[in-house]
């Protein structure tokens, strides 16, 4: 890494343009990092090297690390705790290991769903979500997943989900858990999104 000091950004590869953000990150060693998307770059190799240097330096420190990303098999690798979210909001919340393998939401259950399985039969079609997300999280009225989701029901459209717990430290934002015993209203005409 020492020759690439004097080099223009323009001379870096991508993955080395990521290591020396990742160098300028940790040189003050804050005691909370937050890295968003740090392991975009398309090679798998670049990829497993900043999860190690991530992993290395928060055992080293101690630090915190704030770890943006849409890859479960990232979040698998080296969360603790993960919190999933959907159009600007928590939709659930708890340790990696148990949200990974016991989803309670269903937009994590559809997330899960979709991770392509390489042990299915060949022309297996994909699983997928229906619809779009909304532009945010006051763009559909009551739960924002509710168009996409498999489970909604009418109660669903009255009120925004309290984030309930649904386990000792496992949290989830749905009308399925009891402090959603809200007033059925009627889904505003025009404020949903397929
Ligand atoms: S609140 Fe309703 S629409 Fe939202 S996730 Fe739960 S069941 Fe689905």
């Amino acid at each position: 890494m020492a020759d690439a000091a004097p080099r223009y950004p323009h001379q870096l590869s991508g993955a080395m343009r990521q290591r020396v953000q990742l160098a300028i990150a940790v040189a003050g060693e804050p005691r909370l990092l937050i890295a968003d998307e740090p392991t975009s770059a398309p090679d798998v190799t670049v990829q497993a090297d900043i999860l190690d240097l991530l992993r290395r330096y928060r055992d080293r420190t101690g630090a915190a690390i704030l770890l943006v990303t849409h890859d479960l098999g990232v979040v698998a690798e080296i969360a603790d705790t993960v919190a999933v979210a959907y159009a600007g909001r928590i939709i659930e919340q708890g340790p990696a290991h148990w949200v990974l393998t016991r989803p309670d939401h269903p937009y994590t259950q559809g997330l899960l769903a979709a991770v392509p399985d390489l042990a299915v039969a060949p022309g297996t079609p994909f699983v997928t979500l229906p619809g779009a997300p909304g532009a945010g999280p006051d763009d559909i009225a009551g739960c924002s997943f509710g168009p996409r989701c498999r489970l909604v029901q009418p109660r669903c459209a009255a009120k925004v989900p309290e984030l309930d717990p649904v386990g000792e430290i496992h949290w989830s934002r749905c009308v399925r858990h009891p402090s959603a015993e809200v007033a059925v209203q009627p889904r505003p005409r025009g404020g949903a999104r397929a």
